[in-house]
């Protein structure tokens, strides 16, 4: 707020200053004026402005003094060092108490008014105090500084009236809109147009911009223009409207490396003078200046080759000079809300849910993911969020513990500077989700509530649980045969036995070793199914065929306690498919008919040609495979997963039974691979029917 007061009062006096100093009348009401500005503006007691001449010493032609009833007499030992130094003096002198002012510390001030390298005189000011006139009033006489030496320059020491023309209502009403706007605090691209429009009107010149200064670069950007077309700049590479330019080249070029103002008349004199049109005569860059640095240049082209006269570009440097200050203000308060932005940004953006939480628990902000982590929808507008009452109300339903998240929701407040975290299982739909709680603290370090970050690792916890069964299964399915595959050949080793006996043991080694061969199998395919590197080998294949080769090989594993049953009707379309991978379904379909009706009874697969396909199905042409058991059947709850990988029902008779969990994956794989769907219905006890279907061979149909 400081910032916005000093500087704008800086711009306000710069702008009485001008039109005063603009006006008709003699020199010296004019320049008194100026000295009462000043006196209201910075508050010191009184003030000279000193006409000097050029040459050999000090040679003083006019005095123009004001004071506030001091009588302390004026010495000019300042002056003279600071107009020998060609800088400003300050200095602190004691002087004797008197009757206006009791004896005590005056701080002196003179600042050179020196203008295009030329001494005009200087402006001197005083005040009671060791501490008076500070780096603010400093300042602003500096930015007074050209005006005084244009109003010299032109009265020329001859004490009439001063050629600098006089203010018109565009100047008055351009003096006006520069107080007013500049006391409202102003956004980076609105002050920089503002101030070239100011510039533009001031000076008449037809065009011109406004670039900041990337000193790391050595860069100018181009952040405001008037009067050379659209893009100025052309395009890059990309076809964007180019920006940045290096500082290397031209008259603006040179402003911003040396931080000085730079003219050029009449450009035809200057052979690498890199024009933006062809019309253009002069070119004034005045850079916008901090410690002698250019924050920003401002650039002026006119057609005319006599433009931008001593007097316009004393007027666009105090203009520059006054806008120091807001443009810094402007550039701090554009890059700390671009900061903020992209930190809005990141925090809206990411995938994972984001909440700020005061130290009752309240949200005071949270992102889009947080909501959805939770599955809620957004809050109610305005009311405020309160993570022990809202947050576990809302999900009450689904929350196993309630209460122990209530503690976790509440935790924060009793031990504020803990990091925390918990697991959360929510049912219906099933979701894992891991909330991390960390303590937030202000800029003096002060604990200020939390940030909680959620984020939904069901998919996490899923494959965790998927590679640990993964590791039981295979280090027990794989285990079992090759024990026995090791007993067995270790007796063999070992001893001599019948040759019945011998057959027997080693035809256990053979099926040991085959069905590890079977498990190999079912893995490779597993991870060639998830990989999409699983190929189909299709070709028009006899139905009746592919049926009996499957029953040959089925048949060896029954045992009398089954009765295998198959219903074909007797003319059936050829199907296309890849043979082998067929066998695979069907013999494992029946493999399981078989192993999960321990008790025995009927296993039936049937074919059959259907007259509608379920609705979801895709179209086509397709037979209805059914492989039916009266076993044991499968648990509702079950159903749905039992093809998922390594999923096995979990009860005595299965533990008992043995399996991988993989073949019904790979079945439901190898079908959809097909074009076909497969399902099963099933009921505890009694039994379970999986239903596929299969594409029929059209084109051979039809022939
Ligand atoms: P595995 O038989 O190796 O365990 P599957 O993927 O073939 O693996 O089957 C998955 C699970 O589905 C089995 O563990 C079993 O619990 C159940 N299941 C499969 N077929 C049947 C069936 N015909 N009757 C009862 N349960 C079955």
């Amino acid at each position: 707020m400081l910032a916005t007061t000093r500087s704008s009062s800086s711009l306000t006096l710069v702008a009485d200053a001008a039109r005063l100093l603009a006006t008709d009348g003699p020199i010296s009401s004019r320049v008194d004026g100026v000295l009462n500005i000043m006196r209201r503006a910075l508050g010191f007691h009184d003030g000279r402005v000193s006409r000097v001449a050029e040459g050999t010493g000090r040679s003083i032609r006019e005095q123009w003094t004001i004071t506030n009833g001091w009588d302390e007499p004026w010495v000019d030992d300042v002056l003279d060092a600071a107009v020998a130094a060609r800088a400003p003096i300050r200095r602190i002198v004691r002087r004797r108490g008197s009757d206006a002012l009791p004896e005590g510390l005056i701080t002196h001030y003179c600042a050179p008014i020196a203008w295009d390298g030329q001494l005009w005189g200087a402006v001197e000011v005083r005040a009671a105090g060791g501490s008076a006139i500070g780096l603010v009033e400093q300042t602003s006489i500096a930015a007074l500084v050209p005006l005084l030496a244009v109003a010299l320059a032109g009265d020329a020491g001859n004490g009439s009236a001063a050629p600098v023309g006089e203010l018109t209502g565009r100047q008055r009403n351009w003096l006006q809109s520069l107080r007013e706007t500049m006391e409202a605090p102003l956004a980076l691209t609105a002050l920089l147009n503002q101030l070239l429009e100011w510039a533009l009107e001031a000076t008449g010149a037809e065009a011109g911009s406004i670039s900041l200064v990337d000193h790391q670069r050595g860069e100018l950007i181009l952040q405001a223009h008037q009067g050379y077309g659209r893009d100025p700049l052309g395009f890059d590479s990309y076809g964007e409207p180019r920006r940045a330019w290096s500082w290397d080249h031209g008259i603006p070029g040179r402003a911003a490396r040396t931080g000085r103002p730079l003219v050029v008349r009449d450009v035809g004199n200057l052979p690498d003078f890199q024009a933006s049109n062809p019309a253009v005569r002069a070119e004034l860059a005045v850079p916008i200046a901090h410690d002698g640095q250019a924050l920003a240049v401002l650039v002026l082209d006119s057609a005319r080759a006599t433009a931008f006269a001593p007097r316009e570009v004393a007027v666009i440097t105090a203009l520059c000079e006054a806008a120091n200050q807001p443009l810094r203000r402007a550039v701090a308060y554009q890059e700390s809300l671009e900061s903020s932005t992209h930190l809005r940004q990141v925090f809206d953006n990411l995938p994972i849910g984001l909440a700020l939480v005061d130290k009752h628990g309240r949200v005071l902000r949270h992102n889009g993911a947080w909501l959805s982590v939770w599955g809620l929808g957004a809050s109610s507008g305005g009311e405020p969020f309160v993570l022990q009452l809202d947050l576990v109300e809302r999900l009450l339903q689904r929350i196993p513990d309630p209460l122990a998240f209530t503690d976790f929701c509440t935790s924060g407040q009793h031990a504020p500077a803990e990091v925390k975290s918990l697991a959360v299982r929510l049912h219906a739909p099933h979701q894992d989700i891991h909330v991390l709680s960390v303590p937030t603290r202000d800029s003096l370090g002060q604990l200020t509530g939390r940030v909680w970050m959620v984020s939904d690792v069901t998919r996490e916890r899923e494959a965790d649980r998927v590679k640990s069964e993964f590791i039981s299964v295979v280090s027990h399915e794989l285990r079992t045969p090759l024990t026995s595959i090791l007993g067995y050949t270790e007796l063999l080793l070992e001893r001599q036995f019948a040759p019945a006996e011998q057959r027997e043991f080693v035809q256990t080694v053979y099926d040991e070793a085959s069905h590890l061969a079977t498990i190999v199998e079912d893995l490779l395919g597993v991870t060639r199914l998830e990989a999409g590197t699983m190929r189909l080998n299709q070709w028009v294949v006899s139905t009746k065929q592919l049926i009996n080769e499957v029953m040959s090989q089925i048949k060896i594993q029954l045992t009398n306690r089954h009765r295998l049953v198959v219903d074909i009707p007797a003319q059936i379309p050829p199907v296309y498919v890849d043979r082998d991978k067929v066998k695979q379904i069907l013999f494992n379909l029946l493999t399981n008919a078989v192993k999960y009706s321990p008790a025995g009874g009927e296993v039936t697969l049937s074919i059959r040609e259907p007259a509608a396909l379920p609705p979801e199905h895709p179209p086509g042409s397709f037979l209805i495979v059914k492989v039916s058991d009266q076993g044991m059947g499968i648990p509702e709850v079950d159903s749905p997963h039992i093809w998922e990988r390594f999923y096995r029902v979990d009860n005595s008779n299965t533990r008992r039974i043995g399996g991988t969990g993989l073949g019904l994956f790979i079945v439901k794989g190898l079908v959809e691979l097909h074009g076909g769907r497969i399902w099963v219905t099933s009921a505890v006890g009694r039994g379970s029917v999986f239903t596929l279907t299969l594409p029929v061979a059209t084109e051979f149909v039809r022939a």
